[in-house]
């Protein structure tokens, strides 16, 4: 079994995976995997995820 990265599409078992997760109706949903967590940075980074959708932190 094989599953692709969503950032650089290799086997993430060739690696050291991590999986994201989404709660949808009140399921939990694998929404991504990646080799690393340098793959899902990159993704991040990539797809600007962190723009406008993080949650709200106080900078002050
Ligand atoms: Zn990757």
């Amino acid at each position: 079994m094989t599953t692709e990265c969503s950032c650089c599409g290799g086997d993430v078992y060739r690696h050291d995976p991590v999986f994201t997760l989404e709660e949808r109706e009140f399921r939990r949903v694998e929404t991504g995997a990646f080799c690393n967590y340098a793959c899902l940075s990159a993704h991040i980074d990539e797809e600007c995820l962190a723009d406008g959708d993080a949650c709200e932190i106080d900078y002050d």
